[in-house]
């Protein structure tokens, strides 16, 4: 008789394969189920139109933990990451900024706006990183537990206070300052160029339904500053081959270890009895035990739809169901047969350095702030947000020679439409113009460029990546889901009330994004209890 299973993971994105990656390597016999027929969930790359590999959801990495490509060797596994070099905003009036990583070319670009601005820009990164820094020790350990009397717990909480005391006075008040205000009122302390706070301020709205001048967003500016691709702090990359690839070597490295990956296996719920789980139940039917169940989806998905609420204690299930996920953010995804030329900029030679990176049609504040305000009434932004990359400039291996793409993150896109969420695929195609519309309008001509369009409003991302409500987070980023209230208070350290169920998604300490951590740090509780 073969070995019974140690662990079913529910869910193959990349956080599940890690978790099941971690626990194959410890010798847990580990059986993931994915429900989609590739595996990555958000981190995937397809083939949509032939010989087009899109990075369909997530397009830039940043977070992803250095730990796990060292402890699973994943450049060993095809993993090779690479640096974005440029972060471009265009103008509608024909100007524009470029930041580079060269810190003079940054500093004559912004001058053109203004020089304090210029001159202050370098003394802000510094602050921003030092920052980081101290935030960045939070995602690589479980989330500190306030309310715990537990010895260790108190020793961990001190050395935060006391590293926290250590910043000295200055960081220490902005970092209240990062707690309390406004991304707009926060980089209006620092700077008087719109042009230059407009696409800053951006990094505080991603994936929140909240707009620039929200309380609150300022602290999401951090999570732009944690990152680091080979060591270089803050910076940015695509993964050669999309985004994909990062699962795709995660499950090399997990199959390596020995565990059994399967995809098309939808599960339908979870085996629970007397507050335990024993297993999974498919969609067809097929029931698999296991001795330990680990779900890698979001909690709402996780509780309300595999675990069901007769299973649940009330007032869990009323914390659960006060997680807020509302999506505010679409997705479109465009072939073209040439290089975008935008009117401020054009490109020299056929090639352009300042698209060797993200664009942002950020043009302002009040730009932002408009965009936000159609969402809050139920509607998508006329003129939203748009961050856009061309990875096949750094990465020709994602299209044919001399063809792009070009993938446009727009904000915002309310998985609430004013007339209901299941209207969305009637207004999808609309949608889609406004952000082409929205390009055109800096780069003449683009339109006609495009070789092939999907669109994903909220409600696709939620029908076809499982992500509820279309939240690209498994849950927003805002403050009151962080930390030990991720996803709710008592339940932040990948346990769940239901016995040998855990949790090891985005939706779990420390939050979403392409970094792996929900995975190893779920793996690593796991392995010690
Ligand atoms: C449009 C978009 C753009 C983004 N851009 C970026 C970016 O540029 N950079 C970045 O860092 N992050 C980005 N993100 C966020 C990031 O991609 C996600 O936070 C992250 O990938 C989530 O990983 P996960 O493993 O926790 O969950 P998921 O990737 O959601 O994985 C969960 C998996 O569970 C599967 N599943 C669902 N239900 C079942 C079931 N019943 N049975 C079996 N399997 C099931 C799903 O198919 C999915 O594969 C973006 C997300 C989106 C949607």
């Amino acid at each position: 008789m073969s070995k019974p299973l140690d662990a079913i993971i529910v869910g193959g994105g990349h956080n599940g394969l890690v978790c099941a990656a971690y626990l194959a390597r410890a010798g847990y016999k580990v059986l993931v189920l994915e429900r989609r027929h590739v595996l990555g969930g958000a981190a995937v790359t397809e083939e949509l139109h032939p010989g087009f590999k899109f990075s369909v959801c997530s397009y830039v990495v940043s977070l992803f933990r250095p730990q796990i490509i060292r402890d699973l060797g994943l450049a060993r596994h095809g993993l090779e990451l690479i640096p974005l070099e440029s972060s471009f905003t265009p103008l509608p009036d024909g100007r524009s900024l470029c930041r580079w990583p060269d810190s003079h070319r940054t500093r004559r670009e912004i001058a053109q706006f203004s020089t304090n601005d210029a001159d202050i820009y370098p003394e802000f990164g510094v602050a921003m990183v030092k920052m980081a820094q101290f935030a960045r020790r939070l995602i690589d350990a479980p989330a500190p537990d306030p309310a715990s009397l537990n010895p260790k717990e108190i020793i961990r909480l001190l050395r935060l206070g006391r590293r926290f005391r250590d910043l000295g006075p200055d960081l220490m008040h902005l970092n209240m300052q990062l707690l309390t205000m406004s991304a707009a009122d926060f980089l209006d302390l620092w700077f008087e160029s719109d042009v230059l706070k407009a696409p800053l301020a951006v990094s505080g709205i991603i994936g929140t339904f909240l707009g620039v001048r929200s309380p609150g967003t300022a602290y999401v500016l951090l999570h732009h500053y944690m990152g680091e691709i080979d060591g270089a702090f803050r910076s940015w990359g695509f993964v050669k081959g999309g985004t994909g690839q990062i699962s795709n070597a995660v499950a090399s490295a997990a199959r390596s270890f020995g565990a059994e990956i399967r995809t098309e296996a939808p599960v339908e719920r979870l085996l629970v009895r007397n507050g335990e789980v024993e297993g999974v139940v498919l969609d067809n039917g097929d029931e698999i035990r296991s001795r330990l169940v680990v779900s890698a989806l979001d909690p709402h998905r996780t509780f309300l739809r595999l675990v069901g609420e007769e299973h649940l204690d009330p007032d869990f299930t009323t914390q659960i169901k006060r997680f807020k996920l509302r999506g505010s953010s679409g997705k479109v995804n465009l072939a073209v047969d040439r290089l975008p030329e935008f009117s401020c900029r054009p490109n020299t030679n056929g090639t352009a350095d300042h698209l060797r990176g993200d664009v942002a049609i950020a043009p302002s504040l009040e730009y932002l702030e408009k965009a936000y305000d159609e969402a809050k009434y139920g509607d998508f932004s006329r003129r939203p947000y748009l961050n856009i990359v061309i990875p096949s400039v750094m990465d020709p291996s994602v299209a044919p020679p001399g063809k792009h793409i070009v993938s446009c993150f727009v904000q915002y896109a309310p998985y609430h439409l004013e007339e209901g969420p299941q209207h969305w695929p009637q207004r999808r195609e609309a949608f889609g113009d406004t952000v082409v519309d929205t390009l055109t309008e800096y780069c003449p001509g683009f339109k006609e460029t495009i070789l092939y369009r999907q669109v994903l409003t909220p409600w696709d991302l939620e029908q076809e990546f499982g992500l509820t409500e279309g939240n690209i987070f498994h849950g927003e980023l805002s403050q009151e889901q962080l930390l030990f209230q991720r996803p709710v208070s008592g339940w932040a350290r990948y346990r769940t009330p239901i016995r040998r169920l855990w949790m090891c998604g985005s939706g779990t300490h420390p939050g979403g994004g392409v970094m792996g951590a929900p995975g190893l740090l779920a793996a690593q509780a796991i392995l010690g209890s």
